[in-house]
């Protein structure tokens, strides 16, 4: 199969786990650049589609990529791909693919991160019981804390944390497991389809460590949490290490069976917060020595106390202003900084928007005129952005009901409360409309942020 081939199979698969305008938001004009054992290279059309799929699809991207492939996929990069006739994307680009050979982020036997180690760690305020239970876990393998459970928000290094324990332990055994709880459930299932049940569990429950990351995707699988049930307990009973991580502590997360919730509860929960400034500028120098660059004491300052987000975008930022300035061949400065950040940091200012930029921005995520919209039809594909709109208008402007119905034609209150109730509701057990929803809240405050 052509790269061509395998990325339309593999758009084919994620399509259907999505509603159209979303999968067309985020899947228009992508394509495969590169396939070579298990690492490929996506290139998307700009920096907003890349982050979000990173975030958001790339798991899903991911599986189906392996399903479709039939291989064991260890890296996907995403890539910006800028059009030849423009020079200056052409020099950015070359400057990318270098960065790209150079930092190539090698993947060992046991699928972890190279660069996830405890060296690379550095320790503050926002982590250090996470990182003690870590250190404890390893010393002590399967006697100190069992389970470790670590949470906490995006970008606040649980992955970095639990591969850090797995290259500890790798010195002393080889019966280690990493995978990402999507990764245990499509094999457990997998398993089952093709009858292997017995590979699976010989597997899984052979290991003298069993790193799991984001159990929180475990929520309202049943079949996947009674057979973790069984792993944990088979593993837990032999004194084995198990480590989870999770976005959230194990009693919110939804639709997790009670026995697998306080077996989650029986050992140390540590969690992950925001570094303080400190602790960032000392992982930024972290991330300049891992890139071998230097910069001054007050750039990175700078970038920390204006780019608050999570160290991922932090990192993110760090790499701009290092492309940026090898490319033009120039000393960083607190003004160059604060142009190339511009983007970002105007993020932070956040000028509140209008209920015609949610208008605005649903009509054309929907591909649906303004007009058509506000106007009489109940035609279902009218009446489903209607509503949306009316949503986010009272949860992100906190617009009044009567404010929403006259906004939108003149309608009566009751209908925009209505129209409020029913998204919330759906919210709740629709994924599709969630995923429309988050798709849109993005892409207004992309705009008009
Ligand atoms: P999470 O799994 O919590 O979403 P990651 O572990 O993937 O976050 O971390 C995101 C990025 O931030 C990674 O590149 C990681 O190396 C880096 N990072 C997070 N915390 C630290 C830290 N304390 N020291 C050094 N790097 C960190
Ligand atoms: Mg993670």
């Amino acid at each position: 199969m052509s790269n061509d081939q395998i990325w339309q199979a593999v758009l084919g698969e994620v399509e259907l786990n999505l509603s159209k305008a979303n999968f067309t938001t985020w899947f228009k004009n992508t394509f495969i650049s590169s396939f070579e054992y298990d690492k490929v290279v996506i290139c998307v059309p700009n920096t907003f589609t890349k982050a979000w799929l990173e975030n958001k699809y790339h798991k899903k991207i991911c599986a189906a990529m392996e399903n479709v492939s039939g291989k064991n996929i260890t890296e996907i990069f995403y890539k910006v791909e800028i059009k030849k006739n423009n020079p200056v994307g052409g020099l950015l680009k070359k400057i990318k693919i270098k960065r790209e050979e150079n930092n190539n982020i090698s993947v060992n036997r046991f699928s972890l991160n190279n660069k996830y180690v405890f060296k690379n760690f550095v320790v503050g305020k926002g982590n250090e019981l996470a990182h003690a239970a870590c250190q404890a876990v390893v010393a002590n393998l399967g006697n100190a804390y069992n389970p470790l459970f670590i949470y906490g928000g995006v970008g606040l290094g649980k992955t970095h944390l639990l591969q850090a324990i797995g290259h500890e332990v790798s010195a002393k055994t080889d019966k280690i497991l990493y995978v990402s709880c999507e990764k245990f459930a499509n094999d457990y299932i997998n398993s089952v389809k093709s009858g292997k049940a017995k590979e699976f569990k010989d597997r899984y429950r052979n290991v003298d460590l069993l790193l799991i990351d984001d159990v929180q995707f475990m929520a309202g699988k049943d079949g996947t949490q009674q057979e973790f049930f069984h792993t944990f307990n088979e593993l837990h009973q032999a004194n084995r290490q198990i480590v989870l991580t999770s976005d959230r502590q194990p009693k919110s997360i939804p639709a997790l069976e009670e026995r697998l919730l306080s077996r989650f509860e029986w050992g140390m929960i540590a969690d992950v917060t925001q570094p303080d400034t400190d602790t960032l500028v000392a992982i930024l120098e972290t991330k300049c020595r891992e890139k071998n660059y230097t910069l001054e004491k007050k750039i990175l300052y700078y970038i920390a106390e204006n780019v608050k987000n999570n160290i991922r975008e932090i990192e993110g930022a760090l790499n701009r202003i290092i492309a940026f300035h090898e490319f033009n061949n120039s000393q960083p400065t607190i003004e160059s900084t604060k142009n190339i950040l511009g983007s970002l940091l105007v993020n932070t200012k956040s000028k509140s928007i209008t209920n015609k930029d949610i208008i605005d921005s649903v009509s054309g995520f929907f591909k649906i005129s303004e007009k058509d919209i506000i106007g009489k039809s109940r035609k279902k594909e009218l009446v489903y952005p209607r509503q949306i709109i009316m949503f986010l208008m009272r949860t992100e402007n906190g617009a009044s009901y009567p404010t929403i119905g006259q906004e939108l034609g003149g309608r009566d209150h009751t209908t925009a409360m209505h129209a409020f109730n029913k998204v919330k509701r759906e919210l709740e057990e629709n994924e599709k409309i969630k995923q429309d929803i988050e798709s849109i809240k993005q892409v207004i405050n992309n705009s008009y942020n």
